[in-house]
């Protein structure tokens, strides 16, 4: 049996240790030690990492009371130095006592029960048995679970049998014979888990709710603890004062700001859609000028495919053959008339390829676009070509 540093003092970084055992495990190897600092997977906590020797501990887990330390190589010596990866375990620390936190203010609050802990280096949560929160409820969740962290309350840890576990009142039932480890954080909450955890809630410095969202007639509850929310209030903060100075206001009126100018912009966008509308039936005009032989033919230098398709609408009553393109969007739009039978779907289909051009449509209408100028003005003469 491995002696469990981790669980004697939780704040053990290192240790020196002796290598009991050595195995392989898939392309790499496995050392089984005789006391380890090295936290294995279990209670929805990631494993420990860090360094036995020179070798890299990639990963740690139990199997039968055993604890294996998943390494890129066998250390040369039988006696180690073992050292965590400490940031990142105090990381988990402060995240696994929040949650225990957090659920317990759930369940004092509304009575739920929660379900599904992630702790990953990408994202925290955990699912609540509430089909909805409201933004109320969570401030309430927040300021009673950053309120016990204020108080910087002890956090024991203790193993008990089920019998013992009926005296003390546990968030979720204990079942199996076996005894269990119990995480008590006083005056909050008690409950079976076999994760490491701060000695004093002050530790854990600050819970902050992210998001939650509804998850298969649950809620679930996206947080941070501690350090983590503070990295993240640091960079939201640098989005604020980014935008306060881009958008010349305070922070108090930046929401205002930024509303009145999304207002601003929407009209101005429904403006410039008038003014092109009405610049259309103009151009439009000048082109009936240029029909030859029922063919309205024209490649302007620069024009988007939302003004193409306009002046083919407008000039779709003059029943002429219609090529309309933009030389530098490379695009062009083609419309039958003029009393030509070409389906032009086809020839799309057909021809666009051999100009390195996509696109397609229907028999009387299609678009299309092309890398460079020379492909669409040669697609469009040979499209003309191909009309005579
Ligand atoms: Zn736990």
């Amino acid at each position: 049996m491995t002696e469990r540093l981790y669980y004697e003092d939780v704040y053990i970084k290192e240790s020196y240790s002796r290598i009991i055992e050595v195995g392989e495990y898939k392309d790499t190897y496995t050392v089984v030690l005789d006391k380890t600092p090295f936290y294995p997977e279990g209670g929805g906590q990631p494993s420990d990492t860090g360094y036995i020797g020179e070798a890299r501990v990639s990963h740690v887990y139990e199997r039968e009371g055993k604890v294996y330390h998943v390494v890129d190589k066998v250390p040369q010596s039988e006696e180690v130095h073992c050292i965590i990866d400490y940031d990142k375990r105090f990381d988990r620390m402060q995240q696994h006592s929040g949650e225990h936190i957090l659920a317990a203010c759930f369940n004092k609050c509304f009575g739920t029960m929660s379900s599904s802990f992630h702790l990953g280096d990408d994202y925290i949560s955990i699912d609540i048995s509430m089909p909805e929160i409201s933004a109320e409820e969570i401030t309430k969740i927040e300021d009673m679970a950053n309120g016990y962290i204020y108080e910087n309350l002890p956090v024991h840890t203790f193993m008990v049998t089920p019998e013992e576990s009926k005296n003390i009142k546990l968030r979720k039932n204990i079942e199996g014979e076996e005894k269990v480890r119990v995480v008590q954080i006083e005056k909050v909450d008690a409950c079976a888990c076999c994760g490491t955890h701060v000695k004093n809630t002050g530790e854990i410095g600050i819970i902050k709710i992210i998001k939650s969202e509804k998850y298969k007639g649950l809620t679930r509850v996206y947080f941070k603890c501690g350090k983590r929310a503070f990295d993240d209030f640091r960079a939201k903060q640098d989005i604020v004062t980014t935008l306060v100075r881009n958008f010349s206001t305070g922070e108090g009126e930046l929401i205002n700001k930024i509303n009145n100018d999304q207002e601003h912009m929407r009209e101005l966008g429904r403006k410039l859609s008038d003014y092109k509308k009405k610049c259309c039936s103009y151009e439009a005009r000048e082109l009936k000028e240029l029909s030859r032989n029922n063919i309205i033919y024209y490649i302007y230098d620069d024009k988007e495919m939302e003004e193409l398709q306009m002046l083919t609408e407008q000039l779709s009553e003059t029943k002429q053959f219609i090529i309309l393109g933009s030389a530098r969007q490379g695009q062009v739009i083609v419309s039958a008339g003029g009393g030509y039978h070409l389906n032009i779907g086809q020839f799309f289909k057909e021809k666009i390829k051999e100009f390195n051009g996509r696109g397609g449509g229907k028999a009387d209408r299609a678009q299309g676009s092309f890398t460079s100028e020379l492909d669409l003005r040669h697609f469009t003469e040979e499209l003309i070509k191909h009309l005579e």
